[in-house]
């Protein structure tokens, strides 16, 4: 794969995960601050919970003070307790959330009811708070479980305190009853949603409110409860997550204990109703974020095969170039080559004979020709036929090309089986030694000519040089070797002459 290529997947895979881990970064921390946020609504509203319910306890507690102080130094006979009744009757609308005041004798017999006529025979004894104050010298308020009230069946919670009589001993019971629907009326009020939960309980896990109402709740125990098994052991305010035992449902759970009262008031909230509006929003990140790198990754699908078809189309360029640089080549070797021999053609050694005369004009330096002719070679031909002929043709020039080592010297085909050689910067007696040269190669070589009286192939060269300082003797440069040429063969040919 190309590097370039290569970038850019690097490039878009740099994007994608960084765009990726960015949002799931985003959306993790936004749940923690959303987490943070209900915890935070949680312990404000069991903060307001512990206030109230402390609020209403003490205030069952100063009331009952005052009347066990009357009953105490009064006494509990008929008369007392009318005029007890009326004091209540004063105080009770003080008090909305109370639902009356009863009074027990010591035998749990009913001596007064705030709210009604005294039912035959009623009795109380068998009461837990009854036992307990009875069986106990404690002066301290008592809070006992939710009962259903003998007045009116209805779910209450009583305060109650103790009173003696003048010698110190059990003369009975005072009893505050608050109306769980009461409380079930205010945790109403507050939104916890369809799965939330908000309860009152003793600090043992017994349950005194449970909004949502469930009667079967009413008075149960749930120190198997984390809350109260786990986190209440070692913290009086707190947070925590798990799945309720009561019906499954995973909440988030915000506990506070009162200080002054042996309460713990616990808010709870369905975790995933509490997060929907957060899983919404991650929901609407990750679809813009999938959206986008759906739309990077086809825009680098789209740009990748934009720059393959381009690396294509280049090494298509490429090759075809290459094909042009090679046919020119040949074009050129055909153009300025002899088919047949391999030496410069005659239009080469006409430029080249050019070039190098204007060049020794200019750096007045010398320039030799030497014009070659085999030597009887339409005997040879007629002797071995005219393919022979082209094949002793052929060899004829390679060992004359041989005889030619320096760059600039050229040896080109002048035409028929006559051959010419270019060598600048060289005078006659330079050339001489190339031509004997030539010669010498031919005769140590021979090629069989029986038609020749050498009877081998031999020939004759004529050799011309010029002055780069003198411009006629370099225009008459060709004539002169030519002339030489014809000297040498009618000198008897297999020779050189210079002209
Ligand atoms: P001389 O010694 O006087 O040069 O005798 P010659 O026979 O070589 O003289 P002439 O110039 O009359 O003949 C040249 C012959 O060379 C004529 C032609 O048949 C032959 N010839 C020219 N070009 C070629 C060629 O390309 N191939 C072959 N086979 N023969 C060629
Ligand atoms: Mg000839
Ligand atoms: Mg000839």
């Amino acid at each position: 794969m190309k590097r370039d290529i290569q970038l850019v997947i690097l490039l878009l895979s740099v994007i994608g995960c960084s765009l990726a881990s960015l949002t799931l970064w985003k959306v993790m921390a936004s749940r923690e601050r959303a987490l943070e946020e209900i915890n935070t609504h949680g312990l404000n509203l069991t903060q307001a919970l512990v206030t109230y319910s402390e609020g209403i306890v003490r205030q069952s507690s100063v009331l009952l003070l005052g009347l066990v102080e009357r009953l105490e130094t009064e006494g509990s006979g008929p008369a007392q307790i009318k005029r007890l009744r009326e004091l209540v009757g004063r105080q009770q609308p003080l008090m909305p959330q109370m639902s009356g005041i009863t009074v027990y004798s010591r035998d749990g017999h009913w001596l007064m009811s705030s709210n009604r006529a005294i039912p035959v025979g009623a009795n109380s004894s068998d009461r837990a708070y009854f036992i307990h104050h009875r069986d106990n010298p404690s002066r301290e308020p008592f809070i006992g479980l939710p009962i259903r009230s003998r007045a009116n069946q209805e779910w209450v919670i009583t305060i109650s305190r103790r009173f003696n009589d003048a010698q110190g001993e059990f003369a009975g019971v005072v009893a505050v009853t608050l109306g769980v629907e009461n409380f079930l009326r205010l945790f109403g009020q507050l939104d916890v949603g369809q799965q939330g939960a908000i309860s009152l309980t003793y600090t043992d896990g017994s349950l005194l409110v449970r909004y949502p109402f469930r009667e079967q709740d009413m008075g149960r125990n749930f120190s198997h409860s984390p809350i109260y098994a786990k986190y209440l052991q070692g913290q009086t305010v707190g947070t925590a997550s798990f799945s309720s035992s009561l019906d499954g449902v995973e909440r988030l759970y915000a506990f506070r204990k009162s200080d002054k009262l042996p309460l713990v008031t616990t808010v709870a909230l369905g975790k995933r109703e509490a997060l929907a509006a957060w899983q919404f929003e991650a929901l609407l990140s990750l679809l813009v974020v999938c959206g986008l790198l759906g739309l990077t990754g086809a825009i680098g699908w789209l740009l990748i095969g934009a720059m393959r078809r381009r690396d294509v189309a280049e090494d298509e360029l490429r090759v075809a170039q290459q094909q042009l640089v090679a046919s020119n080549q040949q074009l050129e070797q055909l153009a300025m080559h002899d088919a047949l021999t391999g030496l410069a053609n005659r239009r080469s050694f006409d430029e080249t004979l050019a070039q190098e005369s204007g060049r020794a004009r200019r750096s007045a330096t010398s320039l030799a020709l030497l014009m070659i002719d085999i030597d009887y070679f339409k005997r040879y031909n007629d002797h071995y036929g005219h393919l022979a002929g082209d094949a002793c043709l052929q060899r004829v020039a390679t060992m004359l090309a041989s005889c030619t080592r320096r760059p600039p010297d050229l040896l080109a085909r002048y035409g028929g089986e006559e051959m010419a050689v270019i060598l600048p910067e060289t005078d006659s007696a330079g050339a001489a030694v190339v031509a004997r040269a030539m010669l010498e190669r031919l005769s140590l070589e021979p090629i069989a000519h029986h038609d020749s009286p050498f009877a081998q192939v031999t020939v004759s060269i004529g050799i011309a040089c010029a002055s780069g300082a003198d411009a006629d003797s370099l225009q008459s440069l060709v004539q002169r070797a030519d002339a030489a040429l014809y000297v040498a063969k009618d000198a008897g040919r297999n020779r050189l002459h210079i002209g």
